[in-house]
């Protein structure tokens, strides 16, 4: 998944520039980016994204995308397309950024991405097959589970708490490791 943010500036019906506007909600008067011209209103809802925690002849996948630094592998992820369920779309995710065909998919949780404005699914993947990445990943590592080191957001909450279903307490990154691991993201 490509990291990239809009930031919505017109009215998605008639193209008036968007205004902070109050009016009364449930929750009370609210200021939002709204219409002027119509009313429509930018609720800027958080995005649904999907991870996969994929998991091969008993060794977790993780994958490095272009854009990351070389330390980086995490898990797969992808945002949902309309009409699908959130299973048939991290199956989907799976097979087009792998090539691994989904055997089971388990929902291990829901997690915040509060800096994205995104909600993660998280869902543990058995798959087989052959390995192929899609171009906008470069690499990709299986690892034993108690070899899997954890980092502190979202994606990585996710694998802990899977990590202990399995009975592996996690281990996440010292500060010192996730910065070196994140080094020429930020
Ligand atoms: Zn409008």
């Amino acid at each position: 998944m490509t990291a990239m943010r809009y930031e919505t500036r017109f009215c998605t019906h008639c193209a008036t520039p968007l205004a902070p506007i109050t009016l009364l909600e449930d929750s009370g008067e609210k200021e939002r980016l709204r219409c002027a011209a119509c009313g429509w209103t930018h609720w800027n809802n958080p995005a649904p994204v999907l991870a996969a925690i994929v998991e091969v002849d008993g060794r977790v996948l993780l994958a490095r995308n272009a854009l990351w630094p070389p330390k980086m592998f995490a898990l797969i992820t992808g945002f949902m397309e309309a009409g699908e369920s959130p299973e048939e779309g991290i199956t989907r995710e799976v097979k087009e950024e792998t090539n691994l065909d989904a055997l089971s998919v388990t929902l291990v949780g829901a997690y915040e991405f509060i800096r994205m404005n995104q909600v993660i699914i998280a869902y543990h993947v058995r798959a087989e097959g052959e390995v192929r990445l899609s171009p906008e990943l470069v690499d990709h590592r299986f690892y034993e589970l108690d070899k899997l080191k954890c980092w502190p957001a979202g994606t990585g909450y996710a694998l802990a708490d899977w990590l202990r279903t399995r009975g592996h307490e996690p281990v996440f990154f010292t500060a010192e490791e996730n910065a070196e691991r994140r080094r020429g993201l930020d």
